[in-house]
């Protein structure tokens, strides 16, 4: 069996013109939507991420702003500073572009989002939500992996589903997101005896452990999908993920590649939450001042 290879890339294409065309309404009848990202210190990956995602914004039409601060900012500046964008009317979505240095509580600087603007949807309150089923935002990167399995109209009421890894920003989400769904969800980590036993009875495998090569083809049920979140960089220099490809695709029946597959839809998707928060804020706006209008 040669997998069918879920392309992000083309996925995200798709949701970029719809997207675009939502912004577009709102600018013209409304506001342009706007997202604040917060940057603390210089690591290199999170730059990147950071430009890309306002690279993205400028695509769409989004207004984007960066707030860069130095590594040794204090905890409360980094407070204010979040309580000055929840604040502030123009801007709807707020990120905090993780990791954040070793000194800062990011639970506490995450609790300090208004949680309609946490278009990451990392806020207690949205973790909340989402493990009872109705999430203001569902976190980017299961959210774009849910959009992919809906795309190939994959089934999953009643598929067994095995996530690896149990992060707070993939691991546990995308488990409560195919739950919600109705697929029977196996979450394995670094702690899990014999992950082959669980991996090879899945219907689904979503790889996310930033380990290279973890799931082999021997891992796999003929026909399976498997979604590779992970993204790693080879000692050449070369991006992977957490699947050893060209024997996962020998047996799988769809796979994601790395790079084009996950990472394209985690940003679209956060795109997505941003041009939400903004239409909600657009209807609670109409509301405010239809009822004064009244008085
Ligand atoms: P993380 O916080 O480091 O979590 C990794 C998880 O993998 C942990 O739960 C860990 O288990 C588990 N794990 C590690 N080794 C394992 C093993 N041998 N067997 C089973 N489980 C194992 O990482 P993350 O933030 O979730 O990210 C995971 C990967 O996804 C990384 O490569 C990251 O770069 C990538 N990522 C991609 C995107 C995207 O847009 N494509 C977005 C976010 C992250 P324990 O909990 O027991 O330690």
């Amino acid at each position: 069996m040669n997998a069918i290879i879920i392309s992000g890339s083309t996925i995200a294409g798709k949701f970029r013109e719809e997207l675009k065309q939502r912004v577009k309404t709102l600018t013209e009848t409304w506001m342009q939507p706007g997202l604040a990202v917060i940057l603390v210190g210089d690591n290199p990956a999170s730059r990147v991420y950071v430009r890309n995602k306002a690279k993205t914004c400028d695509e769409l039409g989004i207004r984007s702003e960066v707030f860069s601060f130095p590594g040794d900012i204090s905890q409360k500046a980094l407070l204010q500073q979040i309580q000055d964008l929840n604040a502030n009317t123009e801007i709807h979505g707020i990120l905090v572009q993780l990791p954040l240095p070793g000194h800062i509580h990011i639970d506490e600087i995450i609790a300090a989002i208004a949680i309609e603007k946490d278009v990451d949807g990392f806020h207690p309150c949205n973790v909340g939500a989402l493990a009872a089923g109705h999430a203001l935002f569902h976190p980017c990167t299961p959210f774009g992996v849910m959009k992919m399995l809906a795309e190939f109209n994959i089934p999953l009421q009643g598929q067994h589903a095995v996530v690896v890894g149990r992060s707070n920003i993939v691991g546990k989400p995308m488990a409560l997101m195919l739950l919600e769904k109705g697929a029977t969800v196996t979450v394995c980590t670094s702690r899990t005896r014999d992950l082959a036993s669980h991996t090879r009875n899945a219907d689904i495998i979503v790889m996310a452990t930033g380990k290279v090569n973890l799931l082999t083809g021997d891992m796999v049920k003929p026909g399976a999908t498997v979604i590779d979140v992970g993204i790693n960089r080879l000692p050449d220099g070369r991006l992977c993920g957490d699947v050893e490809f060209s024997g996962v695709k020998e047996k799988a029946g769809y796979i994601t590649p790395v790079p084009g597959g996950v990472g394209p839809m985690t940003i679209v998707m956060l795109m997505n939450n941003t041009i939400e928060a903004a239409e909600r804020a657009r209807a609670t706006a109409q509301a405010v001042a239809r009822q004064s209008s009244m008085q």
